[in-house]
């Protein structure tokens, strides 16, 4: 597979570190709120690479974090910590917070099919993890301690600066009014390991270090989980946009520091969903939640629909006239799936290699997920018998996770009930068009066979026939094609 990695600025070719497993990490949510559908973005991009990566034959093990300390308003040292300042909204313990949005975390990530990590590891299991790798960066002169906190010295570094090509806006960081500067700071990009003076004297968890009662900054613990869980090197790091600068850089920086050699080989980031009035985000309150898109009556599989039929490279503007047009998009493709009839007839291997070559040069390319999409209706309209097309639609599925086969199954036992209660048979087409000339014939045709008038019926078949419709009876009615 290639892919773009944003430490080099190409695309290269994605060659893991070991034979036996994919080493994938992946920044978790703060949870002091619910997760936006931008944030879901995220998760959704994500959740594909895992998937295209566990179906091109890799052995991954993916690990996520969940923020529930040190995460502060602003994404550098600024600001109050986000789970206090959700704590105190909802007049709830920090901890109260962090289990209700972890949960309703991961019933949104299960309405939009994005599977749970193989290790989900929230921030506060792992003080000493981050204590062993501070007091290294202590020891080794990588940081210091000034006026009671801990920074990571940047000026030791060669290079601090990786993904410097990013636009401002995409690495702007956090919010900013009424933050004055930490005059603590060495130099302008230092950065906080643990905290022990912090601003706000209520923080609400704290644990004893070797640098006084305090908690850790936001950036170590993604260094501290990702080592605990996956050793001392990954293949892929994955976070949205706005995690390239601070938080990635910072993590480069004390994670290369403390082991001494290069930790992390491919970076990817997914570029944000904005709405027409700009980027869509947590800490302004008000933004979309899955919840709220179910409310209004929509699948949230449509909108995962939506993300992928465009790049992750690409910020995409997220509007209800779009939603619209994903929901229309989804129901005729579950449509046209529905009317692919299983038959138990010999899968045709060679269509099949066909058609998944075709799906690798869209996923295998930088995860191009609206040409994935594509390759979905290229299966549809192949020549090849109908059983063959559902498998290679339940392969490809199993990736973009649209739950296309399940969803046709309903439609058609759905259909077929409907047919029942009415009295009446459907007629569907192969691809989806409704055409009325065509519909009154076969119409007409039922009508004969009711009647027992075969020869009619017959005949209205060969008229079809030779305009180059072919009919196949199905239960409970008709399902005709042009060839
Ligand atoms: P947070 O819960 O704020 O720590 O963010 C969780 C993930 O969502 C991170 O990987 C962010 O980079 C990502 N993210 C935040 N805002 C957006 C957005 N508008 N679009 C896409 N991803 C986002
Ligand atoms: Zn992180």
């Amino acid at each position: 597979m290639k892919i773009y990695n944003s430490a080099s600025r190409k695309i290269e070719e994605f060659v893991p570190n070991h034979p036996d497993i994919l080493k994938m990490y992946t920044c978790g949510p703060t949870v002091y709120h619910f997760a936006h559908i931008g944030n879901l973005r995220s998760y959704i991009m994500e959740d594909v690479l895992e998937k295209y990566l566990r179906f091109s034959g890799y052995n991954v093990k993916r690990v996520m974090n969940i923020t529930d300390v040190g995460h502060l308003t602003s994404d550098a040292d600024e600001g109050e910590d986000k789970m206090l300042k959700g704590a105190k909204r909802e007049h709830k313990s920090v901890m109260e917070i962090a289990r209700f949005y972890t949960d309703a975390f991961f019933s949104d990530c299960a309405k939009l099919n994005i599977k749970t990590p193989d290790v989900v590891e929230p921030a506060t299991n792992c003080i000493d993890d981050y204590i062993k790798i501070i007091t290294k960066l202590m020891d080794t002169g990588y940081a210091y301690f000034a006026g009671g906190n801990v920074y990571f010295d940047t000026s030791k570094l060669e290079r601090y600066y990786i993904f410097n090509d990013f636009n401002e806006d995409d690495l702007a960081v956090g919010v900013r009014e009424g933050v004055e500067e930490d005059t603590n700071k060495r130099n302008k990009n230092d950065f906080v390991l643990w905290f022990t003076k912090s601003k706000f004297e209520d923080q609400a968890l704290k644990w004893e270090s070797p640098w006084g009662t305090g908690y850790p900054g936001w950036h170590i613990e993604c260094s501290g989980i990702s080592m605990k869980h996956l050793g001392d090197d990954l293949d892929i790091h994955c976070g949205g946009i706005d995690n390239a600068f601070p938080h990635h850089t910072n993590e480069i920086a004390q994670s290369e520091s403390y082991l001494g050699h290069k930790w992390c080989n491919y970076w990817m980031h997914v570029y944000h969903l904005n709405t027409n009035d700009g980027k869509m985000s947590k800490s302004s309150g008000e933004f979309l939640t899955v919840s709220l898109l179910v409310e209004k009556g929509y699948d949230p599989l449509a909108y995962r629909l939506f993300c992928l039929q465009s790049h992750y490279r690409k910020s995409l503007v997220f509007n209800w006239e779009n939603l619209d047009n994903a929901m229309k998009t989804y129901g005729k493709l579950i449509g046209r799936v529905a009317s692919l009839i299983p038959k138990n007839e010999p899968i045709d291997e060679e269509a099949i290699s066909a058609l998944r070559l075709r799906f690798d040069n869209a996923l295998g390319n930088d995860l191009n997920t609206s040409l994935a999409v594509t390759a979905l209706y290229d299966v549809l309209k192949y020549d090849t018998n109908d059983d063959t097309k559902l498998k290679a639609i339940a392969d490809f599925d199993s990736v973009l996770g649209l739950d296309l086969i399940k969803k046709a199954e309903a439609k058609r036992e759905n259909d077929k009930k409907q047919a029942a209660v009415a009295g009446e048979f459907t007629i569907i087409s192969e691809d989806g068009t409704m055409d009325p000339q065509i519909e009154a014939k076969i119409r007409d045709r039922q009508n004969a066979k009711k009647a027992k008038d075969f020869a009619t019926a017959d005949a209205i078949r060969n008229e079809l026939k030779e305009a180059g419709i072919e009919l196949t009876d199905i239960p409970h009615g008709v399902k005709w094609k042009k060839v």
